[in-house]
């Protein structure tokens, strides 16, 4: 009798190290380090839109789910860079303080 509960872990557990060796591939096409305080932890690294365009970019192609697939896809094109965790938070926090500034 197969062991479905077994077999769906295993399924589960080959796409993580697929996504996981994916993220690590396109961080280190992109220098392998956050932009502005240089951490190499990719637990915590993120690619980010130099432009702040990743809502307008998700929009344009609602398909891309994965953009580390999508960066490998098109060849690592410019416009991105890597920011870990809280650089990526403070830089989009300071983004909308200066939007709001606009509003109010
Ligand atoms: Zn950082």
């Amino acid at each position: 009798m197969v062991n479905y509960k077994r077999y769906k872990e295993k399924i589960y557990l080959t796409a993580m190290e697929d996504y996981y060796r994916l993220k690590k591939l396109t961080l280190d096409r992109y220098g392998g380090k956050c932009t502005s305080c240089n951490l190499t932890d990719y637990r915590v690294l993120d690619i980010d839109h130099i432009f702040n365009i990743g809502g307008i970019h998700r929009k344009r192609d609602p398909k891309v789910k994965s953009i580390y697939r999508w960066l490998k896809n098109n060849n690592y094109p410019e416009g991105f860079q890597i920011l870990c965790a809280n650089c990526h938070r403070i830089k989009h926090t300071k983004v909308n303080i200066q939007r709001l500034r606009n509003v109010f």
